[in-house]
């Protein structure tokens, strides 16, 4: 009761004027039921119910009131009887068929025996009643959620939004909320926050993506979701809602955008006495309205920052012309970027145009002018000044226009850094234009064929082609391009141009005749450009001129070849070998000697035919050659199978690689068998000679041990006959015949050694002993001769290679030569004491033997001939003019040297001679 008197204070004044009491009830006909109750409330009579279709159960005569007709909750202000309700405004709510409620409202009034119940329908005044409660409410959330969401953090915002979401939700009993906003394309819709009660099925989720399909629903009213029609018009939509009906509020602001509030399972249908539309519409309004303006200041933000980004990155700025202060203001990072050593403030016409450079600054104030006069957009570019800055240049395009007239007239502009592409613009003309000079300057012609139904036509042609060929373009048009290719090479030409076609690229020579008449060799190289679908569209390509690599390809050929003739028809003998003697390649003549044939000859390895110690020599003068000294000459001695040493005078020169590498050697060799043949027989006979000269004092020197021998077998004789025979005398006489038997066996075997021909091969000795053999042999017979001989230093006891009897034959050669000159002085100067000086000293490397006398020296005019062949300055028949060029080359030969010089009273022989390791 309590409840119904609330909600009838409540009620508008019409409704409080139709209910003032009972005499209003009657006039309210097509509302008005009566029901005649008995004491004990049970219902004896009943009019007016069954047009609401609650009928009087048949099976019961008297159903009672409470407990059969009305709502349970109804009952549970009614107490007792009839009687006990008199004076009371009676709310009764009627159970009608399904579900539906008749709310009544009145008063019992006694009549006879029984009561009178009259009742009003009071539903929809009922209905209203709620619905302004709940238009109330929905006023208060949706003032309440519009200022959490205005003032909350941007930060917070989602989350309010899912609390407002929660509260709508709790307040009208939907099981699925959330709010969709436009996140534009390509994604569509979006659900910005989504809400479900903890027993309702999650159909949507915060951020879910719904693509288009809000898209053509109409944003000016609600729209009821019913699952059975949607499935059919908006299979879409239908699914969206879980196929289940739903609700669908619409937001639309000034600027067109919208937003949709959904509510899912939710039969906004069956509840439109609670929430009329435009309920809805406002609660979505709190929300999405706030959320609008909301997410349009953070996209501002964002933009905003985005901008700020965007003017440092590129290094650009807005600016101002303030027209009251008639300064220039520039944006803060412009500013910042311009004058980085002065606040951001605001610049004067002159001081900003003071920033760029005297070349853009006339330019740039005359356009500035044109804006601000007339109002003429300026576009221009121009670079900073930047006086002793090594940095690269920067440039700034500056823009400028007026916005608005009159009062808001302004002018605003921008200043973007272009440097990069500006700098990279300088650079590509300062390439391109290198790069013409280039190609025109180069043999080189560039050349555009376009691709015509299978045909290639010259399209364009680089500028070097006129100094190149002296034609043009035009010369080279259709067949006439063919007609100047050489007639040998046009087969070659159509070749290419299949291929060309064929595989995309080619590469080809041919020759093509200049104006002039002179053909030039071109190498062609191009390639065949297609367009997206793989078609041809055009060949692009390059010729070459390689006339003179082309001819000069042909002289080295040709010279070559001469090389080639030259080589194989040489008399001489040319190979190449490999570091370890392996030939690679042999000429004839070096084959005719070897009696094979030329091809055999790679292989056979030299060292084959050399004694192991020619050998070792050999290849210790191929080790010492070098990329400083790459030749060595020598004469080497070659062991052919079956013949007699052969000797060649024999030129190395080593190839060597970038490293300094000996890769191979190159040889020239000469037969000199024959000369050095005749070499050693004019050595035999100059010891021959020169044994002829000794015979005197070698006579001499066997008489002397002879006449000893003589004397003291005699002498012995004469004791034996007088029978005065002593032991000890007889010891003493043979002692002494025996040192004198052994002087002579040593002369005897001295000349045997010496009239010996040298052995090929040399032989390592001390020269000491050659000189002390010389001596023994040369020493008494010249004393005998009043010559004196003086021997110094000959302890030195040293190793050299060599003939120890040709150094003999040297010395001995020197030794008489000495005593000639002595002789020839004494004959003259009676007084004159001859005197030879022998001596021996060593540094180590070399030993020295020097052969002095203290005659008249040599005359200095003929110090340069006396060792050639044949020369003396003795009679005829005593000099032969052999010894002194026969020793010089035994020296020689041994890899030492003979000299002479007047040093001292008289000639000085020098012999030197390489030292080797023993
Ligand atoms: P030959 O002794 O048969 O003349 P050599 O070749 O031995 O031939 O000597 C050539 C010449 O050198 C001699 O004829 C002589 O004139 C000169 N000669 C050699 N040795 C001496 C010397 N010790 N003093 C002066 N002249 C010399």
């Amino acid at each position: 009761m309590i409840q119904g008197e609330k909600l009838f204070r409540r009620l508008t004044g019409r409704a409080t004027e139709q209910l003032p009491g009972s005499s209003g009830l009657q006039s309210r006909t097509d509302g008005c039921m009566q029901l005649l109750l008995d004491q004990q409330g049970r219902v004896i009579d009943a009019s007016g119910l069954q047009r609401h279709g609650l009928g009087r159960d048949a099976g019961d005569a008297t159903p009672r009131l409470l407990l059969d007709y009305l709502v349970s909750g109804s009952t549970l202000a009614l107490e007792g009887g009839p009687a006990d309700w008199v004076g009371h405004c009676l709310d009764l709510d009627f159970q009608g068929p399904g579900l539906n409620v008749l709310h009544t409202r009145g008063w019992v009034q006694p009549q006879a025996d029984c009561w009178l119940l009259q009742l009003l329908d009071i539903g929809d005044l009922l209905r209203d009643s709620q619905q302004a409660g709940s238009r109330e409410q929905c006023a208060q959330l949706a003032l309440s959620i519009g200022e959490q969401l205005r003032q909350c953090s941007a930060a917070r915002l989602p989350e309010v939004m899912h609390e407002a979401l929660c509260r709508v939700a709790q307040q009208w009993r939907v099981p699925c909320v959330a709010l969709a906003v436009r996140s534009g394309t390509p994604l569509g819709w979006r659900l910005y926050s989504a809400y479900h009660g903890f027993d309702a099925p999650a159909l949507w989720t915060t951020g879910q993506t719904l693509g288009e399909v809000l898209d053509g629903v109409d944003a000016k009213r609600p729209r009821s979701i019913n699952a059975d029609v949607e499935r059919t018009r908006n299979p879409l939509l239908n699914s969206l809602f879980g196929n289940a009906d739903g609700w669908l509020v619409p937001y639309c602001d000034q600027q067109g955008q919208s937003v949709w509030l959904l509510l899912g399972f939710y039969p906004a249908t069956q509840h439109p006495s609670l929430m009329s539309e435009s309920d809805w519409l406002l609660v979505c309004a709190a929300m999405a309205g706030p959320l609008q303006d909301r997410l349009r200041e953070q996209q501002h933000e964002q933009q905003k920052e985005r901008m700020q980004a965007l003017q440092e990155l590129l290094g650009t700025g807005w600016w101002e012309w303030l027209q009251p202060s008639r300064q220039l203001q520039l944006a803060p990072q412009l500013s910042a970027s311009l004058l980085p050593q002065l606040e951001p403030s605001a610049l004067t016409r002159e001081a900003w145009l003071a920033l760029f450079h005297p070349v853009d600054r006339d330019e740039l104030s005359s356009g500035f002018n044109a804006l601000l006069e007339h109002g003429k957009t300026l576009m221009l570019c121009a670079r900073l000044h930047q006086p002793q800055n090594t940095q690269p240049t920067r440039w700034y395009r500056i823009q400028g226009q007026v916005l608005g007239t009159g009062a808001s007239r302004r002018t605003v502009g921008y200043m973007l850094d272009i440097s990069d592409i500006k700098n990279q613009q300088l650079q590509a003309a300062a390439a391109h234009a290198r790069l013409d000079n280039l190609i025109a300057s180069s043999p080189a012609v560039i050349y555009v064929q376009r691709y015509d139904e299978g045909a290639l036509l010259p399209a364009f042609f680089s500028d070097s082609l006129q100094p190149l060929l002296g034609w043009s373009l035009d010369d080279c048009a259709g067949a006439a391009l063919i007609d100047r290719i050489h007639p040998d090479d046009r087969e070659q030409y159509f070749e290419r141009t299949r291929q060309l076609l064929r595989e995309g690229s080619t590469r080809s020579r041919f020759r093509l005749r200049d104006r002039a008449g002179d053909y030039h060799w071109l190498l062609d190289e191009a390639k065949l450009l297609r367009d997206d679908l793989g078609l041809p569209v055009e060949a692009v390509g390059l010729w070459l001129d390689i006339t003179e690599t082309t001819e000069a390809a042909e002289r080295v050929k040709h010279s070559e070849e001469r090389y080639r003739i030259l080589v194989e028809d040489s008399p001489a003998m040319i190979c190449r070998y490999l570091p370890d003697l392996t030939l690679t390649f042999g000429n004839r003549p070096l084959a005719n000697y070897l009696e094979c044939a030329p091809e055999l000859l790679p292989g056979i390895n030299l060292g084959d035919w050399l004694s192991a110690e020619q050998r070792e020599l050999f290849e210790r003068r191929i080790a010492s050659l070098s990329p400083e000294f790459p030749v060595s000459t020598a004469e080497i001695s070659l062991q052919l199978p079956g013949r007699e040493h052969a000797w060649w005078v024999w030129s190395d020169r080593g190839v060597f690689d970038a490293q300094g590498q000996l890769l191979e050697v190159q040889a020239v060799g000469r037969d000199n068998t024959e000369v050095r043949r005749s070499q050693q027989q004019l050595t035999h006979g100059a010891k021959m000679a020169t044994l002829g000269e000794m015979a005197t004092g070698l006579a001499h020197e066997i008489n002397q041990p002879l006449n000893v021998m003589r004397m003291a077998i005699v002498n012995v004789l004469k004791r034996l006959s007088n029978g005065d025979v002593q032991i000890d005398y007889l010891k003493e006489k043979l002692t002494r015949i025996d040192s004198q038997i052994q002087r002579a066996a040593r002369v005897v075997d001295h000349m045997r050694v010496f009239g010996r021909r040298s052995e090929i091969e040399q032989q390592v000795f001390n020269p000491v002993q050659a000189l002390e053999g010389t001596l023994a042999l040369l020493g008494e017979g010249l004393r005998c001769k009043g010559v004196e001989i003086h021997a110094e230093g000959l302890a030195c006891s040293v190793q050299v290679r060599g003939h120890s009897d040709q150094l003999e034959q040297v010395l001995i050669n020197l030794l008489v030569n000495a005593r000639d000159a002595l002789l020839s002085k004494r004959e003259t100067d009676r007084d004159f004491q001859p005197l030879i000086t022998l001596s021996a000293e060593t540094d180590g490397n070399c030993v020295r033997l020097w052969v002095q006398d203290n005659g008249d020296g040599i005359d200095p005019r003929l110090l340069e001939r006396i060792f050639e062949p044949f020369f003396t300055t003795k009679p005829i028949g005593i000099g032969t003019g052999l010894g002194l060029s026969v020793s010089y080359g035994i020296i020689d030969n041994m890899g030492g040297r003979l000299s002479v010089s007047n040093t001292g009273p008289g000639a000085r022989f020098c012999v030197e001679l390489p030292v080797v390791e023993e």
